[in-house]
């Protein structure tokens, strides 16, 4: 198994705002800046973080990202599952396969697949951002004190 980059920077993303202090919130930018990646590729993630209910944006003065209750007690499996879709571990219509009807390594690799997400199901992304790996996520950057 593979993730897209797209997952990888939208879990990476809502692991650096789950370890936000209270009074603290980002901006898409410094999350971008955090990760070190384009600005653009932080805003796809974010906006699909949002419609998932995992992260919201506050507006108005000290406004910015924060992640939900919901987010931050939201199953990794979960979240993995919705961001890289109903996608197979391997394409077998394009081109069509001739083994297509009865290939017993497309259903061990759907096995696999429901194995993976089964694996990372008990964990919360609250979970992911404990100890040692928090404090290293705090240490990859945020806004200037306010
Ligand atoms: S051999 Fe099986 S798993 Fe591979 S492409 Fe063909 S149908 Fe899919």
């Amino acid at each position: 198994m593979r993730l897209t980059k797209f997952t990888d920077l939208a879990l990476r993303s809502v692991m650096r705002l789950a370890v936000c202090a209270d009074d603290e919130v980002l901006t898409t930018r410094e999350v971008a800046e955090a990760m070190g990646v384009r600005q653009t590729h932080a805003a796809k993630a974010i906006t699909r973080l949002q419609h998932l209910g995992v992260v919201e944006a506050r507006r108005g003065r000290g406004g910015g990202l924060v992640v939900t209750d919901f987010g931050r007690r939201a199953s990794v499996g979960w979240l993995v599952r919705e961001l890289e879709g109903e996608e197979e571990v391997v394409s077998c219509d394009d081109p069509p396969c001739p083994l297509r009807g009865a290939c017993r390594l497309r259903s061990a690799l759907r096995d696999a697949q429901a194995a993976f997400h089964a694996t990372l199901d008990p964990l919360s992304v609250a979970d992911l951002v404990a100890s040692p790996t928090g404090p290293v996520l705090v240490a990859l950057g945020g806004p200037p004190p306010r």
